[in-house]
């Protein structure tokens, strides 16, 4: 068998089960498993532009593992989408259900465009044409899609859509978070915030603070930092910064979030927030660099952006003693090192960002059921979830005098060796 592929990101991913290895006990015939990526799949996807003429994009769609269940994860459509890329992503799906507990394995697609480049008409045909590419690799029982950076609600509609007609079934349940006159679940677009708002709650007191004093910066203005800027807030923590892809904001007296997001809705960019706004006015604030929001001294720091944001280059200049990892991988290995010896805590992002994953279950349970339930029923669950399982990975921190990231690896990897294990040799097939 070929090397597992050897690109940056991937082997910064998986050698994050190396470490997690040395402190759990599986076979290793279930080790050997876990380091490829079950199937990849890469489309080209043809795509006719509103002008007539006919695009190609590239696609890919990786299943890393489906041992405790179907292939789970979202699609991405971004300009730096690779199939190194995906393959990290789904290898971090694979842990992250493994770690809720979701009987889902972990898989993941993209398109590389850039989205704001198409008309909504040419995005919907190359949400459906990506779906065609893919339709044989997915479905209820072997891969779900999902929301990720620049998809959402009405992309997994189109999506499901295709799906339903290519099959002439209705089957809502091969893609979550959709729109609710679709079979989506009430409380999913929040899911991924609340929980990593109800992570950051559970584990503030263990750090002996209040919300009150406790300030907070956001590298990411997207859906998941933008809603859970609101939330920290509402909660009386002091947001004193949050950026987009442009540049951010730093107010050290703490910003107004709900005026921030009306703008920011409004005009698309965080830059006029600060420089048509009347929030320039009547909150004394400086313009900060996305690098410069990451080495503000605050107590929290929550990169929600994209991958490789906290590096061996600037780790050394990170001020805040606490990370909460919104966004996928934001953290490197060699900067996870760092940070370590110099003690500052990251809470990882299969952990953090775990919530969205999860009402994706809800959604696919109610699918599946017929039974659709309250949002009240949904934040339930979701909060009694996220609490549990960060209560168990600080105390599996403890136990083992491991980081938090190690000790949550720890927890999913028993889940899934247990899961392979179970399966036996297979060795029938020689
Ligand atoms: N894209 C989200 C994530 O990275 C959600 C995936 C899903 O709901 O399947 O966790």
């Amino acid at each position: 068998m070929a090397e597992p592929p050897s690109k940056l990101l991937f082997t910064d991913a998986s050698s994050r089960l190396d470490r997690a290895l040395q402190h759990v006990e599986i076979s290793e015939d279930a080790i050997a498993r876990l380091k490829y990526p079950k199937a990849s799949l890469t489309v080209a996807i043809p795509m006719r532009r509103d002008d007539g003429s006919l695009k190609i994009f590239q696609g890919y769609r990786v299943r890393y593992d489906d041992t405790r269940g179907p292939g789970k994860g979202g699609v991405r459509y971004h300009p730096a989408v690779t199939l190194d890329e995906v393959q990290s992503l789904a290898f971090w799906m694979t842990f992250k259900c493994a770690l809720l507990d979701l009987p889902f394995g972990g898989a993941k697609g993209g398109i590389a465009l850039d989205p704001r480049s198409l008309s909504r008409a040419e995005l919907e045909r190359l949400s459906r044409s990506y779906v065609d590419a893919i339709a044989d690799f997915i479905g209820p029982d072997i891969d779900v899609l999902a929301p990720d950076l620049y998809t959402n609600a009405t992309v997994m509609g189109w999506m499901m859509d295709q799906y339903s007609i290519i099959h002439r079934k209705m089957t809502p349940s091969v893609v979550t978070g959709k729109p609710l006159a679709l079979g989506g679940s009430r409380g999913r677009n929040g899911a991924t915030a609340l929980g990593a708002y109800e992570v950051i709650a559970t584990l503030l007191p263990k750090f002996e603070r209040q919300p009150q004093d406790t300030t907070v910066a956001i590298q990411g203005f997207g859906k998941v930092g933008a809603t859970l800027a609101g939330l920290l807030a509402r909660s009386g923590y002091r947001v004193v910064a949050v950026s987009d892809s442009q540049g951010g904001i730093y107010a050290p007296r703490g910003l107004d979030i709900p005026s921030i997001q009306e703008y920011k809705t409004a005009h698309r960019s965080m830059k006029a927030v600060y420089c048509e706004s009347s929030v320039c006015n009547i909150v004394e604030h400086e313009v900060i660099s996305n690098a410069e929001l990451l080495q503000l001294k605050v107590d929290v720091l929550i990169p929600a952006a994209l991958e490789n944001q906290i590096t061996a280059d600037n780790a050394r200049n990170i001020r805040a003693p606490l990370v909460f990892e919104v966004a996928n991988g934001p953290t490197t290995v060699e900067a996870d090192r760092i940070l370590d010896a110099r003690g500052i805590q990251v809470v990882p992002d299969i952990l953090v960002n775990a919530g969205g994953v999860t009402v994706s279950y809800f959604e696919w349970v109610q699918n599946r059921s017929g039974l659709y339930w309250t949002q009240t029923e949904v934040e339930t669950r979701l909060r009694e979830r996220m609490q549990a399982e960060t209560a168990a990975v600080w105390a599996a921190a403890r136990d083992r005098s491991v980081s938090l990231r190690t000790a949550a690896y720890v927890r999913a990897l028993k889940r899934l060796g247990a899961a392979l294990d179970a399966k036996g040799t297979r060795d029938y097939y020689r």
